[in-house]
């Protein structure tokens, strides 16, 4: 599912906050909201700004939020994240329609369409990051050419990106699909790390660029391609960067990942997280010098979907490679029941004993996923 940071949403409640007579909390969806008061009413629709959006500094309507821009990614600007007011966590940035000329616009076009009524709800459907010019802001090393100047390839489009969707977004989720089985695993805090082989007689090989073999002699295998990559970057093999780089390589190779796919000969991408002590902040607490790739799916490429969660599992066991922790497999409504109640789920320890990031949950039966980040790590974390 593609991810939308900034969108028109209906406010479905307002709470006051105990001794605060200037602010109070706007509900939308599963998110809560802190909002200058009077500026909503229950019912009516506003354009919301997600954790994680990136404001650009060149729009004046941003100005406000000067004090604290950030420099990121060559921008400067603001990066909206969770935070604590009055005892009340704030999560997004609220503001009304009539702020955006480019989505009141977007509206009325909508409006001479389909409607007032329709129209309403296909702009709850668009997403408004584009006209307003944010990004979703990343970790750099995450990030095309983060970690070294040179160009590089993209991760091959015939695999899918590795993305979850927020609990706090699918506020229906717990009764539509309350009698489905879902696999809830530990979400690691990591990078996003995918090793993929392709065989020579796939379709899907035509879509990888060609390469030198003897400066990337794993890349090419006699049977298919092997690759590595981070979420956004086919990393190649003689890639002498310092920086974070060099470890995505080294793990798989550490692991035979080229030959061990090579022997298995089926064109599958495994997808992982990158842990270790020199990843983001290790916020899993590992050994100086240890690194490793914990698998949570399995790609495969002819068939375009994910393998299901159990034979990813077994698959990585086959391997001899490690999987992020599962807790276990459970019809939705026995893990939770509303977004609060998976929240705080969420929190909780993971490897190593440590709090944890949060957790994902898999639907068994389909590429459904979803996550839920536990709030006390976006609060501990400035996310
Ligand atoms: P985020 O880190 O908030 O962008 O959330 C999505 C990312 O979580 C994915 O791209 C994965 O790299 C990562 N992740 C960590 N643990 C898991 C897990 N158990 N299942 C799926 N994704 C995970
Ligand atoms: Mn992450």
């Amino acid at each position: 599912m593609l991810r939308r940071l900034v969108t028109v949403r209906k406010v479905t409640d307002i709470q006051p906050i105990k001794g605060a007579d200037r602010i109070e909390i706007a509900f939308v969806d599963g998110w809560q909201c802190i909002v200058k008061k009077e500026g909503f009413r229950k019912g009516q629709l506003g354009v919301f700004f997600e954790i994680d959006s990136f404001l650009p500094a060149e729009d004046k309507r941003w100005a406000f939020l000067g004090s604290n821009f950030i420099n990121w990614n060559g921008h400067r600007g603001f990066r909206v994240k969770s935070h604590k007011m009055r005892g009340q966590i704030s999560q997004g940035l609220l503001l009304p329609l009539g702020d955006f000329p480019e989505v009141t616009g977007k509206l009325k076009q909508l409006e001479d369409e389909h409607g007032r009524e329709e129209a309403e709800e296909l702009a709850q459907k668009s997403s408004f990051e584009g006209a307003l010019k944010v990004q979703k802001w990343e970790a750099m090393d995450n990030k095309t050419g983060g970690w070294n100047e040179t160009p590089q390839e993209p991760i091959p489009s015939f695999i899918r990106k590795t993305d979850q969707e927020r609990c706090q977004n699918l506020p229906n989720v717990f009764e539509e699909w309350k009698d489905e089985i879902f696999q809830e695993s530990t979400k690691m805090d990591g990078s996003s790390m995918t090793v993929y082989f392709v065989r020579n007689d796939s379709d899907k090989l035509q879509a990888l660029p060609e390469v030198d073999a003897a400066k990337q002699p794993t890349v090419v295998q006699p049977n298919g391609r092997f690759g590595v990559c981070s979420r956004n970057v086919d990393i190649a093999e003689d890639n002498n960067d310092k920086a974070a780089g060099p470890q995505y390589w080294r793990v798989a190779k550490k692991s035979r990942l080229a030959e061990q796919l090579s022997a298995l000969n089926r064109s599958l991408a495994f997808q992982g997280e990158l842990c270790g002590s020199t990843v983001q902040s290790n916020f899993e607490g590992f050994p100086a010098g240890f690194h490793d790739f914990f698998v949570f799916a399995v790609w495969d490429i002819d068939a375009q979907r994910y393998l299901p969660p159990k034979e990813t599992e077994v698959m990585a066991e086959q391997l001899g490679l490690r999987h992020v922790p599962v807790v276990g497999y459970f019809p939705l409504r026995e893990i939770a029941t509303s977004v609060s109640g998976l929240l705080q789920r969420a929190e909780g320890v993971g490897l190593n004993k440590r709090k944890r990031e949060g957790i994902v949950l898999k639907h068994v039966g389909s590429d459904f996923s979803f996550k839920a980040i536990s709030n006390s790590y976006l609060l501990k974390h400035g996310e």
